[in-house]
């Protein structure tokens, strides 16, 4: 529900004018699956598209949160707008983390040009798409220049949330050798940019070595993949991360890998709102609708095979 004497075209109207206030509590209404939230993305979206959205994974306590806050720095010196979107597995036992990521963030929470937020997930990892992708689109709409996507990922089904990205970043640190293996196995997608942080430790240069020959195993045509070295606690290589994530952009646009990659997030997303929407009604019906407790029924009895009673679940649907 919009706040008394605000109608849904006064949020919007604010909202595309860059009103900070305006796209936090449109994010909460998206958020809370408020159909209010989903007409207001409905009316903004043609102003969406202009953002560069980049997303970083890697282990948690890599340092993802505190190389956004560094690149932050670098965006605002280029007057760009920016918005952060941290999205935490909703595990009880990453709560301690969600309000790390706020501590580190904090010294742009006074600047009206970055906006922060984070989004726990909700246990379903299809409400959890569905609301991220809503809130980037609204960050989007606002005017941001640069959204940074910020997720828990390698070998976990998270990595879906980075789909919404143009430009994906890896953070790996010196030691973290799961993530090499997740890698070398395909379970993640070579990302766009790898970033070795906590360049401080000893070990790092070995694990340079093991990225290097995991990369040389991929294809070697197109966008070569870069290693930036960071340490991002006293800002060291942030520059160089910063320039890399433009030159990929740079090169998706020129090369036309944005529109097609865009097309295919964009193809994503909608199969899986309408999968998670069909599941749902499927849902309600397997509850509530009598012929299909009937078709249960025989299930249970053995006439029927479960397959066969899919199938016709189907047909009434379609
Ligand atoms: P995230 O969980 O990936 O977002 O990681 P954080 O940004 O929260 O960082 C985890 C911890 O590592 C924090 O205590 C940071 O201060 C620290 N950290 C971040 N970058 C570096 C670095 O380059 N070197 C060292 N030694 N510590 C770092």
């Amino acid at each position: 529900m919009a706040a008394p004497g605000r109608t849904a075209a006064d949020l919007a109207e604010s909202l595309l004018a860059g009103d900070k206030r305006a796209l936090a509590r449109a994010i909460s209404l998206v958020e809370n699956d408020d159909p209010e939230g989903w007409a207001l993305v409905r009316e903004v979206y043609p102003r969406t598209g202009n953002a560069a959205i980049a997303g970083f994974t890697g282990p948690p306590g890599v340092g993802k949160s505190t190389l956004i806050g560094a690149l932050i720095a670098h965006a605002r010196e280029a007057d760009r707008q920016v918005a952060v979107l941290s999205v935490d597995p909703s595990s009880p036992f990453t709560k301690g983390a969600l309000l790390g990521d706020r501590i580190r963030l904090t010294e742009h929470f006074l600047d009206s040009g970055v906006f922060i937020r984070s989004m726990a997930t909700r246990g379903s990892l299809g409400g959890l798409s569905e609301a991220t992708l809503q809130a980037v689109l609204l960050m989007d709409a606002s005017g941001k220049d640069d959204v940074f996507l910020e997720t828990v990922g390698v070998g976990q089904a998270e990595v879906d949330i980075i789909d919404h990205a143009d430009t994906v970043v890896l953070a790996l640190m010196p030691g973290s050798g799961d993530s090499i293996q997740a890698l070398k196995a395909g379970v993640m997608e070579i990302p766009d940019i790898i970033v070795v942080n906590k360049s401080d430790h000893p070990l790092t240069d070995t694990m340079i070595r093991e990225v290097r020959g995991v990369l040389s195993l991929g294809p070697q045509q197109g966008w070569r993949v870069p290693i930036v070295k960071t340490e991002a606690s006293r800002g060291e290589g942030v520059e160089e991360l910063w320039d890399q994530l433009k030159a990929h952009r740079a090169h998706i646009e020129s090369e036309g890998t944005l529109v097609e990659r865009r097309r295919r997030n964009l193809m994503n997303e909608v199969l899986a709102l309408a999968a998670g929407r069909l599941r749902r009604r499927l849902e309600e019906q397997i509850h509530e609708d009598d012929e299909v407790q009937a078709l249960l029924d025989e299930v249970v009895a053995r006439r029927l095979d479960p397959a066969s009673a899919a199938t016709k679940l189907l047909e009434r649907e379609l």
